[in-house]
């Protein structure tokens, strides 16, 4: 599955909010065949109305939305890199994600703050600079192994290098391996993400604001919002306490109330999980009929037969060709009889290139 890791300071509420997606997601699970919830990765559906549109066209007896997995990686403090509290171990579970949820204290209260006020500018950089010296320990090291391959003529540690060094130079001068990503192409960037750099993931801040600013955040998630945009980043303001009470509530009708109540139109960690789902850059695709209307996820890029292997690896296997319409011609058209008599449905081979929204028939051989 494709993940975004919840990191952040002790105590700026991380497991109030991961606490509050799994609740959403345990509440929800009786639609989910494939939910495991371990102890510190939840697996939260991803809203998208798009789903509901097809459902209701086809007349679909169940929906289900894609999934991704948001993990909960506590024991970040300052000293990490250097092996201060878990800091190993925090940092290997970092590795592992996709993305990194940057969870950020802007609520004031009489919660202990690990470094005595409240300050998620200072936080952000405080973690930001944990990643960045453990990547350039990481790199520093590496970078000695590419020397003597160099010398031996190897053509991928040559490719390598210059990549190596120029992420070293950016975190010298304390700034994120991200920044690098832009004037990458397609090849450099698949060398790139091999080194596994911690600072090149992308990353989404969380405000944690206090329930009174929970629809429009207040002076400190307005500073992280800067922050964030200074950075090509996003932002999203939650009330991390708030949220935990909204998912306690399962009446459709009493959730409503409640969030009118704050003047949310929607629950905070709605707009998280878009907005992580967003960060993780990955396409949507559709499956479409009676039964059920079905959201999948793959990696953008990839061809019609992984997208048939998300489903079943058999469908991979014996892929003949998918039978794809357009999320908007299957709309426009009424559906999938109507999109087949308006010529709108398109037979593609095994080098078709997923597009978000395609919605797909796979044939194959088993
Ligand atoms: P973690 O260490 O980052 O996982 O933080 P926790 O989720 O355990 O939260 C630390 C403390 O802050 C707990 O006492 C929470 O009740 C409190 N807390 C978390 N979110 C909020 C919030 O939105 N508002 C207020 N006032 N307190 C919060």
């Amino acid at each position: 599955g494709f993940n975004c890791g919840i990191v952040g300071l002790p105590n700026v509420g991380k497991s109030t909010l991961f606490n509050a997606l799994t609740a959403t997601a345990a509440a929800e699970a009786a639609n989910y065949p494939f939910c495991t919830i371990e102890p510190n990765t939840g697996r939260v559906a991803v809203p998208d109305p798009r789903l509901d549109d097809l459902a209701r066209i086809a007349k679909s007896a169940k929906i289900l939305p894609t999934q991704i997995e948001f993990v909960d990686i506590a024991g970040l403090v300052k000293g990490a890199s250097k092996g201060e509290g878990l800091g190993n171990q925090f940092l290997a579970n970092i590795r592992e994600t996709h993305a990194i949820v940057h969870v950020l204290r802007c609520f004031e209260g009489d919660v202990t703050h690990v470094d005595g006020s409240v300050d998620p500018i200072r936080d952000a950089e405080t973690v930001e600079t944990e990643l960045m010296l453990a990547d350039l320990e990481s790199l520093e090291k590496r970078i000695v192994a590419l020397e003597k391959r160099v010398r031996g003529q190897d053509k991928e540690a040559k490719a390598l290098m210059p990549l190596a060094q120029k992420a070293v130079e950016l975190l010298r001068d304390g700034k994120p391996a991200r920044l690098m990503l832009a004037d990458l192409d397609a090849e450099e960037t698949r060398q790139f993400k091999l080194m596994q750099l911690l600072s090149a993931k992308p990353v989404l801040y969380v405000c944690n604001v206090e329930e009174e600013n929970a629809g429009i955040g207040n002076a400190l998630s307005a500073k992280v919002a800067e922050k964030a945009a200074a950075e090509g980043a996003e932002a999203v303001v939650i009330s991390a306490a708030i949220e935990s009470e909204i998912a306690q509530l399962t009446d459709p009708e009493e959730k409503r109330e409640f969030l009118d109540s704050l003047d949310l139109d929607e629950p905070g960690l709605t707009k998280l999980i878009r907005a992580g789902y967003k960060l993780l850059d990955l396409l949507t695709f559709f499956t479409v009929g009676p039964k059920e209307a079905r959201a999948w996820t793959v990696r953008r890029g990839a061809k019609a037969p992984e997208a048939a292997g998300e489903i079943h690896t058999d469908f991979q296997r014996g892929f003949i060709r998918a039978e794809t319409i357009s999320f908007a011609d299957y709309v426009a058209t009424g559906g999938e009889q109507g999109a087949k008599d308006a010529g709108k449905m398109r037979v593609e081979g095994s080098e078709y290139v997923v597009q978000d929204g395609d919605v797909f028939h796979f044939r194959f051989n088993v």
